[in-house]
Formats: structure tokens, C-alpha cells, sequence
């Protein structure tokens, strides 16, 4: 565990009430990441971890738990005492055209966010525009084009200019190459990882795909049904996956082959993804499972360690 860590966040609970129901988004979770470090958050569509990113934003408000920032709780911190830190807690987005307006230059979306916390003059605002698109990599007559006129990999990297203009510590990366292709998805994680180098940026990188996960983070927490099953540094979890769903999220990502001739078995995850209105008793992963018990459907299994920095909610363990 970090001593002095840039994000803490503590037994985080977060549930919706859906047209007179109880949806339990995120259960009890709880870690801790170092400044200049990227945490990665894996799982399926619906595991929670979009809504666990923005809880640590404040973006949404947790029910139960704290949420530290930079040595300060910042759970219950009202509007006007969070409006600083919001500055240096940012987010990129998995589609950034979605937060742009159609209506408005590049430049004008990079220079926004800037105007907004009244950062600079008009002048200093401009010119840290074209210092930001260099940065992301990006020719400066890129500010006079629409959002509509670049390509997903172009407005990705504008989506990491808007966020890197209020030079944040922490940037939430929520699902950011998952609409990109291969090639682009490469070019981008590479630029995020230059970025932190030089920058010192903490992430935490949500993906529903552990491989791109993998690349960037160091340590992982794996989500189902908004629990953390699985959670370690990022080698462990991949030389010795403990947990039965981090076991078979593995085996369903296509490796790169170091002999051309050996061929993969590919494993996909057994049914859907069961409702967090009604999630199964005992483990909730029990429906999917290949080594359920009987136990497994009555008894909700207790986080074990499988070695100190290393832990796993399953009745196997331990
Ligand atoms: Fe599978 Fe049982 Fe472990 Fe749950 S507790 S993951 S059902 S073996």
C-alpha cells in the first residue's frame, strides 16, 4: 500500500433507485493509488466501473464510504471547496465528441474548460492551446476544424488536450480506445503513457478488455456486478489469476503468439451478465461459473489474500 497516496477510496458504496427498485452500482470497494501510478479497472458492460470512476471524480455521490484526494476527504466536500480540485481531477471520455459542441472550433472546446476556472488571459489561453495540441501530438490549424472534420484517433487526442489544459494530477480514462481501431488504439495508449512519464499523471484506466489493461496499469482491480473480485499488482494478477472470472476474462483475450504455429484456446464467459436489480444469491458469479458448489450458491465468499498485495473473493481461495 502506498504511504502517502494521491487517491484513497474507502468501502465505496453507490446505489440508484430505478422507478421504485434498488440498483446496487458499486459494493463496498476500497484501494488506494500512488501519484504517477495507473490503476486499471476491468470488467463487462455493467460491472460498475464507470460509475466507481466518477464517484472518485464527484461527479456522483457515494452513499457509503470516503473518498480522499490528495490527503483531503472530499466525500461530503461541498460545491464551492471542491471547484479547485476539480482542476486537477479530470476525464477523458470513450466517445469525446459527445462532450464537444458541434458548433465550436477545437481551439474553442481545448480553451473552454481554461475560461471557465478563469485560467490566463485570452492571449496565455491561445497559445497554451497550440502547446497542448503539439503535445497530444497534433498540428496547431488542427484548433479550426470541427469536431465532425477529424477522426476518432484525432478527437481522442483532443479529448486528452481538454483534459491536460488544467493540468490535472489525476485523469479517469473511461474506456478511452475501445471505439478505436487496433493501429489507433496503440498510438493512443503510447501517447498517454509519454504523457504520465513526462507529467507525472495518475490514472485510473477503465476498459472492459483486460489486455489494454495490462499495458498500462500497475496495479488492477476486476469488477463484477459492482464488486471487486480480484484486485493486485498488474503481474500478479496475470501470472496467477485467482479469481474463476479473472481466470476466464484471460483466456478469452487473443495473445500474439510467439511460436507462428502454436494455436490459442479461446474461453468466452458462459451467459449474460446477471441483473444488478437482482443479483444471485450467495457469489454472484455463480450462475457462470464452471467450479460453483453448492456453498457457492448460499454463501457469499469473503475477499482472502492469495499473497500480500494480492486478493480474491472466492470460497476456493485459501
Ligand atoms: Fe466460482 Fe464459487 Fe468461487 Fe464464486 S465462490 S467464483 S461460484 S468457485
Amino acid at each position: 500500500m502506498p504511504t502517502n497516496p494521491l487517491v484513497k477510496v474507502e468501502n465505496v458504496s453507490k446505489r440508484f433507485r430505478v422507478r421504485g427498485r434498488e440498483l446496487h452500482a458499486v459494493s463496498n470497494v476500497s484501494f488506494e493509488i500512488e501519484a504517477g501510478k495507473t490503476f486499471g479497472l476491468v470488467g463487462e458492460s455493467g460491472s460498475g466501473k464507470s460509475t466507481l470512476g466518477r464517484l472518485v471524480l464527484r461527479l456522483l455521490d457515494a452513499n457509503e464510504g470516503r473518498i480522499t484526494f490528495n490527503g483531503k476527504d472530499i466525500t461530503n466536500l461541498p460545491n464551492r471547496q471542491l471547484r479547485p480540485l476539480r482542476q486537477e481531477m479530470q476525464i477523458i471520455f470513450q466517445d469525446p465528441q459527445a462532450s464537444m459542441s458541434p458548433r465550436m472550433t477545437i481551439g474553442r472546446a481545448i480553451e473552454d474548460a481554461m475560461e471557465i476556472h478563469k485560467i490566463g488571459t485570452k492571449q496565455s489561453r491561445r497559445k497554451r492551446v497550440d502547446e497542448l495540441l503539439e503535445r497530444v501530438g497534433l498540428p496547431s490549424f488542427v484548433k479550426y476544424a470541427f469536431p465532425h472534420e477529424l477522426s476518432g484517433g484525432q478527437l481522442q487526442r483532443i479529448g486528452i488536450a481538454r483534459a491536460l489544459s488544467l493540468n490535472p494530477k489525476l485523469i479517469v480514462c473511461d474506456e478511452p480506445v475501445s471505439a478505436l481501431d487496433v493501429s489507433i488504439q496503440v498510438q493512443v495508449i503510447h501517447l498517454l503513457q509519454e504523457l504520465q512519464r513526462d507529467l507525472n499523471l495518475t490514472y485510473i484506466f477503465i476498459a472492459h478488455n483486460l489486455a489494454v489493461v495490462e499495458y498500462l496499469s500497475d496495479e488492477i482491480a476486476v469488477l463484477y456486478l459492482g464488486e471487486v473480485v480480484e484486485q493486485a499488482p498488474a503481474e500478479k494478477l496475470f501470472k496467477n489469476p485467482s479469481h474463476p472470472y479473472t481466470q476466464v476474462l484471460l483466456q478469452s483475450i487473443l495473445k500474439i503468439p510467439e511460436d507462428p504455429s502454436s494455436r490459442q484456446k479461446m474461453t468466452h464467459i458462459q451467459g449474460e451478465i446477471p441483473s444488478p436489480f437482482n443479483p444471485p444469491s450467495g457469489c454472484t458469479f455463480h450462475p457462470r461459473c464452471p467450479f460453483a458448489t453448492d456453498v457457492c450458491r448460499t454463501q457469499k465468499p469473503v475477499a482472502k489474500h492469495v499473497d500480500d498485495d494480492h486478493k480474491a473473493t472466492c470460497h476456493l481461495i485459501g
